[in-house]
């Protein structure tokens, strides 16, 4: 798959779109390639996106272009649910973690799965259509 930004993936773009759709102001977040994700993707296989660079930038790891778009998709809701969430200094990352499925439960109305041998976020592609 030939990607120029990481939201021409076919699983970010629904997820995406969804979100959006959802909650209005998520428009404000972008997508872009991300030299610490590919190093944390490289280091731990299971990592393809993180919201800690800036506030309204989700980066990714080039290596999402080969990852199927129910994972992709479930990844992009996550990451959204960290922006949703927002963060507490003192939080540990678990707490983290869970603050941002919740935030997608209860903000985005979906309940991510995690799936695979590696365990990544998974949604069923026609709850985004
Ligand atoms: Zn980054
Ligand atoms: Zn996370």
């Amino acid at each position: 798959m030939d990607l120029l930004t990481p939201d021409q993936h076919p699983g970010i773009a629904l997820a995406a779109d969804y979100a959006v759709r959802r909650v209005p102001w998520l428009a404000a977040v972008k997508h872009r390639w991300c030299g610490m994700a590919d190093e944390d993707h490289a280091a731990v296989s299971r990592h393809y996106a993180h919201h800690v660079c800036l506030t309204d930038v989700i980066c990714w790891a080039f290596a999402v272009k080969d990852l199927e778009p129910e994972h992709a998709a479930g990844i992009c809701l996550h990451e959204y649910g960290h922006r949703l969430a927002g963060g507490d200094p003192g939080e540990s990352d678990f707490e983290a973690e869970m603050k941002a499925d919740r935030a997608v439960m209860e903000q985005l109305g979906i309940e991510l799965q995690y799936r695979g041998l590696r365990e990544i976020q998974w949604v069923d592609l026609a709850l985004l259509r």
